[in-house]
């Protein structure tokens, strides 16, 4: 999760690139740890980071995949926070893509970037830091400095696109949503390829990876799907499909892709587009107590409905969750017991929500359409 500013995405705070984003990468010798890579070549490289209390060295490992033919060069990594996992099995399986052999560019890909919190279940470092937060580091800071520091020399700085992935926190699943940086033209245009149900345009926060792949000009993709510990196949699904859906409009898939399991049926209907949103804002438990939702991931709430209740444990009273705009409920909290002020709902603004919610139940039937015929290319 990219754990923001729970109350509003309404004002964002622009950061200006210090340089233009390059849109190709020259077809040169690609350098990554102490391993090259020509045009044409793939395989693995561990970067040394430092070590744990165990004497174990802490590492990255660091996927190239380079395409014969010259392109962009896209960055995928996940486990930023290391119990965020659904990123792991999308930057994983994407990698089994049979795709790639018809890759124009490179992709670079990290499935884990934050080694100790992901062996520790943690969203966190060992000294309890976010790395989310500790950007752009130094070599000679703390761990998490220091791995934030040589992530963004040795992989970050040598691509020209980013996705990242995340998920929510503990019992606060995410709708899939794409958010990306104020002003950021080109990640706009990602985000729309990626097809999410929902993308937001939010605050950058200070010491982000995405303040740094901001400050360095290279557009920068958030998805952010599902919850932490769990991993749900409709979420990475989408997030293939996203993977694929921005690497075409990038040209790094310039040929038609035939389908790659001859005899299953083809799924037909093509995904709905992004809903953008302006803003998001959280509706809080007016008091502590027992909380039932009456509404789910993906649904309408209108201005003035009763989106849910929180009810005295001890008697009768309860009392109403009332929507304050209209919206799209793209967070919702799973814990049933909730003090005073607890994020229940977090809603993307719109005024069309019924629209949006249709368009978000035919995006999903999609694709759950091809995970039944096992269609993707992957
Ligand atoms: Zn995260």
């Amino acid at each position: 999760m990219e754990k923001a500013d729970q109350s509003s995405s309404r004002k964002p705070r622009r950061v200006k690139p210090t340089v233009a984003p390059p849109a190709h990468v020259p077809r040169s010798v690609l350098r990554i740890g102490d391993r090259e890579f020509l045009p044409g070549e793939s395989g693995k490289v561990e970067i040394k980071i430092g070590s744990l209390i165990d004497y174990q060295p802490v590492t990255m490992t660091v996927h190239v995949h380079r395409g014969k033919q010259p392109g962009p060069r896209i960055l995928l990594s996940a486990a930023l926070h290391g119990d965020e996992i659904v990123g792991v099995e999308i930057v994983r399986s994407f990698l089994r893509s049979r795709l790639l052999s018809r890759l124009h560019g490179d992709v670079v890909a990290v499935p884990v970037v934050n080694l100790p919190a992901f062996l520790a279940r943690s969203r966190y470092l060992p000294d309890r830091r976010d790395l989310n937060r500790v950007f752009p580091g130094s070599t000679n800071g703390s761990l998490g400095s220091r791995l934030a520091s040589v992530y963004l020399q040795e992989v970050v700085a040598k691509c020209t696109h980013i996705i990242d992935f995340h998920a929510g926190s503990v019992n606060q699943p995410n709708l899939p949503q794409i958010r990306f940086s104020p002003g950021d033209t080109a990640a706009l245009a990602m985000a729309r390829a990626f097809r999410a149900p929902v993308a937001i345009e939010t605050t950058i926060r200070a010491g982000s990876f995405r303040e740094s792949a901001y400050r360095k000009g290279i557009p920068y993709l958030l998805y952010e799907a599902g919850e932490a510990h769990r991993v749900d196949q409709a979420d990475i699904r989408c997030g293939l499909q996203g993977i694929t859906g921005v690497m075409r409009h990038l040209g790094m898939f310039p040929e038609e892709v035939r389908h790659p399991r001859k005899g299953k049926a083809k799924v037909k209907g093509k995904r709905p587009e992004t809903f953008i949103s302006p803003s998001t804002s959280w509706l809080r438990a007016p008091r502590g107590g027992i909380f039932r939702p009456f509404v789910d991931l993906g649904e309408a709430v209108t201005k003035g409905m009763v989106a849910g209740i929180v009810a005295d444990p001890f008697g009768q009273h309860e009392t109403d969750i009332i929507a304050r705009t209209e919206g799209i409920v793209i967070g919702i909290s799973r814990k049933a017991a909730v003090d005073e002020g607890d994020g229940t709902f977090h809603v993307a603004q719109t005024t069309h929500a019924v629209t949006v919610q249709e368009s978000i139940q035919e995006n999903r039937s999609l694709i759950d359409a091809e995970e039944a015929a096992d269609t993707a290319a992957w």
